[in-house]
């Protein structure tokens, strides 16, 4: 941004989303030469921001999940913030109405105050409640980190404690749509870390959405030196013995490097580091494959003159969960509908609007031609909008403005294989790959979301770049 690129750095990060931009803080609070590269124009990757016919949007904000209040010691948000010494005011939160997950005839009603769910629970599958008391008390002592070794999934621990199904899959719902890569189930430590940042403590959304978090991580960046360097893709990770030592980029610079950590992805990272090493990691079994359609409709009316109050419902219309890469382009059994403005100290930033997230093919959005493309873009908004009718109201006749997005988006704008949001369904915990100091964080080291991906910044920061001396 401005600045000449260097040819020798202490850590470079590839990718301006939250997990680099927060790593990059971090570093440079430590008076390290870091240096933040990505081939985008604009910094935040999934969940960046645009303006499209005038009107700004964000790429990808439901919710700032893991909301506490401010003091609020030990928790993810509060503790990312006090590392990267931004002031909690400074986000401007805004908190959550009430949000809701919803099967046909049953619904669960949840907020930022844990006792919501306790009590919805205890009403609506009383014979469940010693048991959900029994896996809320035994979660809230749980580790908060992806775990190690082989994967344990949630259903299966989950059985320990309740055997009504429909009551796991309520509670699995809202946890599998916000951060798995994983069909119909969830590795154990992510379940953890979900419920913790969903149903303990909650969302929030910031006054002016996903920008000010962005513009509070880019210009404390910047104050501290850092060098953020935009519409810059690497195209190699240069490497011998071994040994990572800089990267290649798109344009043939050459930037040499200490170490390198990188938000790209498992696939993708090793993708830059030749045919040797990312042979082990093919798309069709590594890359994942849950993906997402989302149209975003700006409507004339506000949502609560049309009876609807929710802030996010998490609906299903089968009696049992689906969530599955489906066999069409897109699939409405189930899905994700978001009011962004129902927060508190919201300030719109645009019409009133509705966000329907549906799954999505991982290969056919790539596969279509424009029209094809155009027009499977209006059927899944036509067609969600019509199942949903059970969950919210009908915006067809209200909407003045339609944005959708679909995988083939994501990939254009983060480079993400497949455009798939949570990543490869094999995550690396500890950062490390098979080069000495090349490592993953973000995503694909298993801590996803905005809050998710700046601790998993920071942790890798810490752990890989600040724990070795510099060179
Ligand atoms: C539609 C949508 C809605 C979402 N809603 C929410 C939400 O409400 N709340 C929430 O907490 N989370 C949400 N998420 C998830 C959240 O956005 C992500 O988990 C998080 O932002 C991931 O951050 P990251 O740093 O790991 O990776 P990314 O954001 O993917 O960043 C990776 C960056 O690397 C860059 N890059 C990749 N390859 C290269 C290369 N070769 N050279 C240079 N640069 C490269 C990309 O351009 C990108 O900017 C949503 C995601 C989507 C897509």
């Amino acid at each position: 941004m401005g600045q000449t690129l260097p040819s020798t750095c202490d850590t470079l990060i590839i990718g301006a989303g939250m997990s680099g931009l927060a790593a990059g803080i971090r570093l440079a609070q430590y008076d390290q030469n870091v240096v933040v590269l990505d081939r985008h124009a604009l910094w935040g990757g999934l969940n960046s921001f645009y303006k499209k016919a005038g009107r700004p949007f964000d790429v990808g904000l439901h919710a700032l999940t893991n909301y506490v209040d401010k003091g609020t010691r030990g928790k993810p948000l509060t503790r990312i913030l006090r590392q990267l010494r931004i002031p909690y005011d400074a986000l401007e939160l805004g908190q959550q109405w009430i949000s809701e997950s919803a099967f046909p005839g049953v619904k669960l009603r949840f907020s930022n105050d844990f006792q919501l769910l306790r009590s919805e629970v205890a009403e609506k599958f009383p014979s469940q409640i010693d048991g959900f008391d029994r896996l809320s008390a035994y979660l809230a002592e749980y580790p908060d980190l992806p775990s190690d070794g082989p994967p344990v999934f949630a259903r299966t621990r989950l059985a320990e404690y309740l055997t009504d199904e429909q009551l796991v899959d309520l509670l699995l719902l809202p946890i599998l749509y916000y951060g798995s890569p994983t069909p119909s189930d969830i590795e154990w430590g992510s379940f953890v870390v979900l419920w913790k940042s969903l149903y303990e403590e909650g969302f929030a959304r910031p006054k002016g959405g996903v920008r000010t978090i962005l513009s509070l991580l880019r210009d404390r960046f910047r104050e501290l030196g850092g060098q953020l360097h935009m519409r810059q893709g690497v195209s190699q990770v240069l490497h011998e013995n071994g040994k990572a030592i800089g990267v290649r980029l798109d344009s043939g610079h050459e930037i040499r490097a200490a170490r390198i950590l990188s938000s790209a992805g498992l696939v993708e990272t090793m993708d830059l580091c030749g045919e040797a090493l990312n042979k082990q990691y093919s798309e069709d079994k590594f890359a994942g494959e849950m993906t997402f359609v989302e149209c975003i409709s700006l409507l004339d009316t506000p949502l609560q003159d049309l009876g609807h109050d929710k802030t996010i419902t998490f609906f299903n219309s089968s009696e049992r969960l689906v969530y599955e890469a489906p066999t069409d382009a897109f699939d409405c059994q189930s899905g994700v509908i978001c009011c962004p403005d129902h927060y508190d100290n919201q300030v719109p930033q645009h019409e009133p609007a509705l966000r329907l997230t549906l799954r999505a093919h991982p290969k056919m959005w790539f596969q279509m031609g424009d029209e094809e493309y155009a027009a499977a873009k209006h059927a899944a908004w036509q067609q969600g909008h019509a199942a949903i009718l059970p969950f919210a109201p009908d915006i067809r006749d209200h909407t003045v403005f339609v944005d959708t997005f679909t995988p083939r988006t994501v990939r254009k704008f983060t480079g993400h294989s497949r455009g798939v949001v949570y990543g490869s369904p094999t995550k690396s915990p500890d950062g490390t790959t098979d080069l000495e100091n090349l490592f993953l964080m973000g995503t694909d080291q298993g801590f996803l979301g905005i809050v998710g991906a700046m601790l998993s910044g920071i942790a890798m920061a810490n752990v890989h770049a600040l724990q070795t001396s510099p060179s």
